[in-house]
């Protein structure tokens, strides 16, 4: 846990500091989990009512890696308190909860996360 960078207040003005792991998105872990939760929402939504096209499955599949990445980093470098823990949690179930919903959605073919090739191939076979 090094703390050479500068000290950064959470961008949700809650003057809480944002760990450098999650310097990219300039908020606190607590505020950092309630957006990425919120957004898992919005976008399950939006699945759920109007499908989404392949670019966006894109644009999706890549916020969950990002956001699983930089959750992962925080869980390994600093000491949660046992309400963080619970919400880190809350949070990674989130997102795994949208893979499947976005997996489910595009059981047709052009999913990201399998490559399209394969899925072509035995559509043929
Ligand atoms: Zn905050």
């Amino acid at each position: 846990m090094s703390k050479l960078t500068e000290h950064r207040s959470c961008t949700a003005q809650c003057n809480k500091p944002v760990p450098v792991e999650l310097h990219a998105a300039g908020l606190c872990v607590s505020h950092f989990t309630f957006n990425v939760e919120k957004a898992c929402a919005d976008m399950h939504r939006q699945i759920a009512m109007c499908g989404v096209s392949a670019e966006r499955q894109t644009e999706i599949t890549l916020y969950l890696v990002e956001c699983s990445a930089m959750l992962a980093h925080v869980t390994s470098t600093l000491s949660l308190s046992d309400q963080l823990k619970r919400r880190v949690l809350s949070t990674f179930l989130c997102l795994m909860n949208l893979r499947e919903t976005l997996e489910r959605s595009s059981s047709v073919g052009a999913s990201p996360i399998r490559p399209p090739s394969r899925i072509a191939a035995a559509a043929t076979a």
